[in-house]
């Protein structure tokens, strides 16, 4: 075996998702399922097909090729917004995308044309968070320009994102305003508008609060089926297992030492003068894994005295002194990651994945 490890339930997984596909039915919302926090590992968009997610999504085209390449067979949607120089792929590969570019959606409509290909796109508006989507004031105009697109290019709703870029959270207010976007499109367009896509997980903890107004229609959800968590504020879902996966560590030297470092102090590794306070000689651990590994401040010990010091680009630190176990050079240890630690362990070659 080699270490560091992402160890992967991937039974959890699939139970999260079984769990949030009923919930979120009984609010006449369909999920789907996002499949980027874990690099669209088919291993997980396998466990996410057995759960019954029908839409499988990614930010990139080249997971959403991997996924198929692995003989994964689904619909698949591309959640960020298209380069334009990728225009031709998004149509060739994926069957949904969500857009925000005005030239993008005239480009994809006779890219459509000339392959005689079906795709369908999710009209994205800001409502706050300041990453995609159209900024309403602009809407009507754009409009205008969307009369005469391809009748492959099927315009299948609006869309909204959240708690990404700003930390605007949804809620009533501003998913009510985005129903009525919805609503002045179909007007404008005169067309019907199916799918009013409300947002990710936080969205979710919108629903369970009961703050979703009704018509919002579809979540694009990530973190809750893999992690069973919510980075946005931290919601507990009771519902969801959060014992979905951890990272395996082995230490490799333990030593008693000082806790203040001895001599002029300079900056450490990442830039940052280090403050240390001086809690006399403690027992402490050296792990094989570092900052080049994963986001190790995502890190949370799962084994119980086990504090985390510091870390640099290939070296964790701990404390060991008040562990009720002891522990040697070779002995593991165990964390849980949160969303930005599994989306950097899964990146890295360094880390071994190991799915049971
Ligand atoms: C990543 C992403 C999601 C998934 O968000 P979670 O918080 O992981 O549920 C949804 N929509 C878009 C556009 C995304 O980029």
């Amino acid at each position: 075996m080699r270490y560091p490890i992402l160890k992967i339930y991937t039974e959890k997984i699939v139970e999260n998702g079984q769990i949030l596909i009923k919930e979120c039915a009984k609010n006449g919302i369909s999920l789907w399922a996002v499949t980027k926090g874990m690099s669209a590992h088919p291993e997980i968009a396998l466990a996410f097909k057995k759960a019954g997610f029908q839409i499988l999504a990614d930010s990139r085209i080249s997971n959403i090729v991997k996924m198929k390449e692995a003989g994964i067979e689904s619909e698949y949607a591309l959640i960020r917004i298209p380069m334009p120089s990728e225009i031709e792929d998004t149509v060739r590969f994926c069957d949904y995308s969500l857009v925000s570019e005005l030239e993008s959606i005239l480009e994809m409509s006779s890219t459509c044309d000339r392959l005689k290909k079906e795709h369908k796109i999710v009209f994205m508006i800001d409502m706050g968070d300041l990453r995609e989507g159209f900024w309403p004031t602009e809407l009507d105009r754009t409009y205008e320009k969307l009369k005469d697109i391809s009748p492959y290019l099927k315009i299948s709703g609006v869309g909204a994102n959240f708690a990404c870029a700003s930390g605007a959270l949804p809620g009533r207010e501003n998913l009510t305003r985005l129903l009525e976007y919805r609503k002045e499109m179909e007007y404008k367009l005169n067309r019907p508008i199916d799918l009013v896509s409300g947002g990710g997980t936080c969205s979710l903890v919108q629903m369970i609060k009961g703050n979703l107004p009704e018509g919002i229609n579809s979540l694009r959800l990530g973190e809750s089926i893999l992690l069973g968590t919510d980075s946005s504020e931290k919601f507990t879902l009771t519902m969801l297992s959060q014992n979905t996966m951890e990272i395996v560590a082995e230490l490799c030297e333990v030593r008693v030492k000082p806790t203040l470092p001895i001599g002029e102090i300079g900056m450490d590794f990442s830039g940052n003068v280090p403050i240390f306070h001086d809690r006399g000689n403690r027992l402490r651990g050296v792990l094989a894994i570092g900052k080049q590994d994963i986001r190790i401040e995502g890190l949370v010990p799962l084994d119980e005295g086990v504090e985390v010091i510091t870390a640099s680009s290939d070296h964790l630190l701990v404390d060991l002194e008040d562990c009720p176990k002891k522990y040697y050079a070779g002995d593991k240890l165990r964390f849980r990651p949160d969303y930005p630690a599994m989306l950097s362990a899964s990146t890295s070659s360094y880390v071994h994945k190991i799915f049971s």
